[in-house]
């Protein structure tokens, strides 16, 4: 195999390909896509990456990203693009560090300043890639050094503006949450290291006292054990030692003067039920999914608010003639939808405006859509926008459970309501199993919420 591009169905061909060559070709299929998404108006790139790759939002910024600098920085990405030596997370980068020093400049100066700096990378990358040396040595560009080389162009045409950018940042301090995780940014490496270490020393000082008093028990350190038909057995009498990075989070959550276990959050809770007022087996909690039958329990006891939602089947389509859609509707809608209902979105539906599939008389004089479950849907507010604007329109022929959504460019793509609710929904439409055996207790209807 000479060349980096692999027949399509060909495993064999694939086999014979050394890493380097698949990296190529996976870098030049995102290139494809980024290439087809410069295409298209600024505003819609991140929407039809979302949509395309269903990955999320993080991943389809990334894309639109990548697709801005192919104009921002044409000689490079023509020398890259065949190659396959960047991906998007390569323009990503570059964009990310230009966008970097733009924040340091007043509104007014920054597409004057943002073409000198494009232009400047440009000229810088395109001649390094160029160079016969790099050509024959460097066939895939690793993100540092290309963040290194980038940084420099930049410290040296714009000496000013990156001075300021390194005071703003050493002034800023961040913290973000991304799933289970928070994220904190120091703004600069100093802050970041002397924090890193005032929190490491005091973790340290937890876990010797830790460890020092589970050898004193002459308990074992490690918390779980395998048995001898491979399953995995935690120990009553074991007493488990946190990890340094365990004590990292105690030592920073005594600080809060809180624990996980005192801390007051929201938390949505779906649980079917028998006897229409506790819950039984496993439940489902918004943004977060399912969760053991033990946790749902738990979460049930000490919710503030029940609230006993009505059949799907029966409310699908009880017209309101509101605007607004009523509260148990919204919850209704809420546990059948799961997240938002754009392509690829994963914003949990809790967080997510009601929205009418077919517009209401009430903001659209045309337009007769009720308000219903059947012809509601949630949408983040984003998706939302995008939607009103027109520059995406959404059907559905099943009352919701299925929305077809059609695209700037008049690409159709379904998206499928996910939540804990559309899965009785789903069992409804399927044709009906055969009569369980008489000593069979009925299944658990109608679900309960807990907030
Ligand atoms: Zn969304």
């Amino acid at each position: 195999m000479t060349t980096g591009v692999v027949e399509p169905g060909s495993l064999s061909a694939i086999l014979d390909t050394t890493a380097g060559e698949l990296s190529r070709h996976l870098n030049r299929g995102e290139m494809a896509l980024v290439l087809v998404l410069a295409d298209q108006p600024e505003e819609v790139r991140c929407s039809l990456a979302e949509s395309a790759r269903g990955r999320g939002r993080a991943e389809a910024v990334r894309f639109a990203h990548a697709a801005g600098m192919v104009l921002r920085v044409p000689e490079t990405f023509i020398l890259v693009a065949e190659s396959g030596r960047f991906s998007v997370a390569h323009l990503d980068m570059v964009h990310s560090r230009i966008q970097r020093h733009l924040r340091s400049v007043s509104s007014s100066m920054r597409a004057k300043v943002r073409r000198v700096l494009d232009a400047a990378v440009d000229k810088a990358l395109s001649s390094w890639l160029s160079a016969d040396d790099v050509v024959d040595e460097v066939p895939i560009v690793h993100l540092k050094v290309l963040q290194d080389l980038v940084d420099a162009v930049l410290a040296e045409v714009a000496t000013d503006v990156a001075e300021a950018t390194e005071r703003r940042e050493a002034d800023s301090a961040e913290l973000t949450k991304s799933g289970t995780s928070l994220r904190l940014n120091c703004g600069s490496e100093t802050f970041a290291a002397a924090t890193w270490d005032a929190i490491t020393q005091r973790a340290l000082e937890l876990h010797t006292e830790l460890s020092g008093a589970a050898e004193k028990l002459g308990t074992s350190l490690g918390p779980e054990s395998v048995n001898a038909d491979g399953e995995i057995e935690v120990s009553a009498t074991t007493a488990v030692v946190p990890t340094l990075g365990e004590c990292r989070a105690r030592i920073l959550l005594d600080l809060l003067g809180d624990t996980p276990e005192t801390m007051k959050v929201q938390v949505n809770l779906f649980r079917l039920s028998t006897d229409g007022k506790t819950g039984v087996g496993p439940g489902y909690v918004s943004g977060q999914g399912w969760v053991s039958e033990g946790t749902a329990a738990m979460l049930e006891t000490v919710a503030t608010k029940t609230v006993v939602l009505e059949d799907v089947d029966e409310t699908l389509c009880a017209e309101s003639e509101q605007y607004r859609f009523p509260f148990v509707t919204k919850l209704q809608m809420e546990g059948r939808d799961g997240f938002c209902r754009f392509p690829g979105c994963e914003v949990p539906a809790h967080r997510c405006d009601h929205d009418h599939i077919v517009a209401s008389h009430h903001t659209d004089p045309t337009s007769d859509g009720p308000t219903s479950l059947a012809n509601g849907m949630c949408l983040c507010r984003r998706h939302h926008v995008l939607k009103t604007r027109g520059l995406w329109r959404p059907a559905t022929d099943d009352a919701g459970h299925t929305v077809e959504w059609t695209g700037p460019d008049g690409e159709k793509v379904t998206t499928k309501a996910s939540g804990p609710l559309a899965l009785v929904m789903r069992r409804r439409m399927e044709p009906p199993e055969p009569p369980d055996p008489p000593d069979l207790p009925d299944p658990p209807t109608p679900p309960v919420m807990h907030g």
